[in-house]
């Protein structure tokens, strides 16, 4: 069955009620497991971490039973954490090793890298705006840790294609598989490759046990590289009504939550930066998939120009926003993004520092 990833926020809600967190521990590394596939709409915003949490044990399970679901949710706290105090463009702990090319093996755009189980993803990622976990991290290893290229260039196409983009969880997963935000490179080998994606043993160059893997160059098929260099094509400004005795709220890529400040009185403002696409492009599908979410936002209406030239068209008094790395230069009113705890932050070198500290709150405050 094909995978949609529908926009309405009741059906958004109805698929966070449809989660079985103990079903989801057992099979989730396989690409048929019991996944949520609620990236998508966490990282538009429309729907927090908190929020599926809390309506998880709303439902009756019992946090020891549920460990590893939220142990998932927390890694994408973690990663924001870390965009918060951290240049995650740059590699964040060392730079990655082994790096031939700053580009891209041109069979992994093109998904003819001759591995079944990477193959099939790429295509359904293309298809669909999703890839399985263990997909990413196989198509990153096959990047950087085969192919030897640095792991921004790379990250940016898969970033263009994901409908769950976020830059977060992207960069510092890519740096973490490429070894630049983690002590080891990670390798998957064929027979690994094939176990969790259901495709048939094949003796490719994969075929190897984890020490020549690491230390074997690059396979003939990896070797021709392209740049991806994709843009992103924004929508037309609207002619936008405001009333400026009512405060505006600002919504972007990152926060398309339909119950903030919700019932206010306000001017409502989907604000595309064109410099935000041009540092971080998104392919259309993702466009599109962003304005259809916008639309269970009562009223909203799209404008494509900078926060500045915004603020100078609104003439409101108070313009609230919600706190993100890529807003630093919103000024207004900033109000914090929903987190599993609002109390575990600034950063941790690891996610397991990270979770030790959150566990103790999450006991407490669930
Ligand atoms: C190379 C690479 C690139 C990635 N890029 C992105 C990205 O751009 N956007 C993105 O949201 N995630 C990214 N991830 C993390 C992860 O793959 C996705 O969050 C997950 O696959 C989403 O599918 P799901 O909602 O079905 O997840 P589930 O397995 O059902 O997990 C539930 C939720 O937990 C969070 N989560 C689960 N696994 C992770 C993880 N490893 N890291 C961070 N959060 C996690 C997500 O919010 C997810 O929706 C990337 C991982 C890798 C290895």
């Amino acid at each position: 069955m094909k995978l949609i990833f529908e926009t309405d926020y009741n059906q958004i809600l109805a698929r966070v009620e449809a989660i079985d967190p103990i079903k989801y521990g057992k099979t989730r590394n396989y690409l048929n497991g019991d996944v949520t596939y609620l990236s998508p709409y966490i990282s538009r915003g429309v729907i927090s971490t908190k929020q599926v949490l809390k309506s998880v044990l709303d439902r009756g399970f019992e946090l020891n039973q549920i460990e590893s679901f939220i142990k998932e949710l927390a890694w994408r706290d973690y990663f924001q954490r870390v965009w918060q105090e951290k240049d995650i463009d740059l590699d964040i702990k060392h730079p990655q090793e082994k790096v031939s090319n700053f580009e891209t093996p041109i069979e992994i755009p093109n998904g003819r890298t001759g591995i079944q189980g990477i193959d099939n993803a790429i295509k359904k990622l293309y298809d669909t705006g999703y890839m399985h976990n263990h997909c990413r991290m196989y198509t990153a290893s096959l990047a950087c840790n085969i192919g030897q290229s640095h792991w921004k260039n790379p990250a940016k196409w898969m970033y263009y294609h994901l409908l769950d983009g976020d830059w977060a969880s992207n960069a510092c997963s890519w740096q973490w598989v490429a070894g630049s935000n983690s002590g080891k490179k990670y390798f998957a080998n064929q027979e690994n490759i094939s176990r969790y994606t259901n495709t048939p043993f094949q003796n490719s160059f994969l075929n190897a046990d984890y020490e020549e893997l690491a230390s074997m160059g690059i396979p003939e098929v990896l070797k021709r590289t392209t740049k991806f260099d994709a843009q992103t094509v924004l929508p037309q400004s609207q002619a936008l009504t405001f009333n400026p005795e009512f405060p505006s709220f600002i919504y972007n890529y990152y926060n398309l939550d339909p119950l903030w400040h919700a019932g206010e009185p306000g001017n409502r403002i989907l604000l595309l930066e064109p410099e935000v696409f041009q540092q971080y492009p998104i392919s259309s599908k993702c466009l599109d998939f962003m304005l259809n979410l916008s639309k269970n936002i009562p009223d909203i209406q799209v404008f494509v120009g900078s926060f500045e030239a915004l603020k100078s068209e609104c003439q409101s008094e108070k313009i609230y926003f919600k706190e993100h790395p890529l807003n630093r230069h919103y000024n207004g009113i900033e109000e914090s993004r929903d987190w599993i705890s609002e109390k575990v932050k600034g950063y941790f070198p690891s996610f397991f520092a990270y979770w030790k500290v959150l566990e103790k709150e999450i006991k407490k405050a669930y």
